[in-house]
């Protein structure tokens, strides 16, 4: 795609969320952008096809944000379309205490794609560099060493067959202020309010300063960061589907060979 901010930072450049707009939408306009992106969901429709029958690669998309940074709407609007059969979705909430029994890449484990499979993780492993960060829930000589493994087990991961694609969904302090107060104006939004998000909206600065390190850290040639300039929804889902479409276009796949003379076989009455 053309036109864009630069929303793939180099493995190794340091991140300074401050420098990504979260308004950024390059030089589109809302009906062109809503066009090209049904072309890409057919697209993706059609090479998610391919995935499951060839069965050779799985894709990993990780979806992290602030509240009401779009998670569950990137998961609605994008995978639109595509056969639920080929999807595995799987959000991550507080460990349970079986969970914390283990470490930390326990649960994240069991649910990477396997192959043949698109999956999606709706919060993840960046929880544990995250909110556990920020909350100081475990000691920090405990978090500063996550960084290595993370990068160790997605290492794993991709030499295994998984393709990976990670989106920080980027919006603005504002906008998150806009869309709490839609949950509370609008009915059936109620649901989606929690008071439990405003002490995390208080500590928005730490959050950024914990992003921008798993972001900086955490990116790397076989499992890279996007940053999605988020505040517009549109412009959101048409960076994300266009990442998703390259990436599989990449692993030039192909459907398995078909058994020998099938034109010779007559479906008896
Ligand atoms: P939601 O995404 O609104 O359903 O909320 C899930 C909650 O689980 C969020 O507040 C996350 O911060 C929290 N959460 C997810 N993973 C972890 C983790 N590893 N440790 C602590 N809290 C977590
Ligand atoms: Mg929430």
């Amino acid at each position: 795609m053309q036109h864009q901010q630069t929303i793939q930072p180099q493995p190794g450049q340091q991140i300074n969320l401050a420098g990504y707009d979260p308004d950024y939408t390059g030089d589109w306009e809302k009906d062109l952008a809503r066009r090209q992106f049904k072309d890409n969901q057919e697209r993706m429709d059609a090479l998610q096809n391919v995935l499951y029958a060839e069965h050779k690669h799985a894709l990993l998309i990780v979806l992290q944000a602030m509240d009401a940074g779009g998670k569950d709407s990137t998961i609605r609007k994008v995978m639109e379309g595509i056969n639920p059969q080929g999807v595995h979705v799987w959000s991550f909430k507080q460990p349970t205490p079986e969970e914390l029994d283990h470490d930390f890449l326990w649960r994240i484990h069991q649910h990477v794609p396997a192959k043949g499979m698109i999956g999606i993780f709706n919060r993840s492993h960046y929880e544990d560099v995250l909110v556990v960060r920020v909350n100081k829930l475990v000691p920090d000589d405990v978090w500063q060493a996550r960084y290595d493994h993370i990068n160790a087990f997605e290492r794993l991961i991709a030499d295994s067959g998984v393709t990976i694609l990670k989106f920080y969904l980027h919006i603005s302090k504002a906008e998150q202020k806009e869309r709490f107060e839609d949950r509370l104006k609008e009915p059936d939004k109620h649901w989606k309010f929690s008071r439990g998000d405003l002490p995390v909206r208080k500590r928005w600065n730490d959050y950024m300063a914990a992003y921008e390190d798993a972001l900086t850290r955490c990116n790397t040639a076989w499992a890279p960061w996007y940053i999605v300039p988020a505040n517009h929804k549109w412009y959101r889902d048409l960076v994300i589907s266009d990442a998703i479409v390259r990436t599989l276009e990449s692993l030039h796949m192909e459907y398995p060979a078909p058994e020998p003379d099938l034109d010779k076989v007559k479906i008896p009455d």
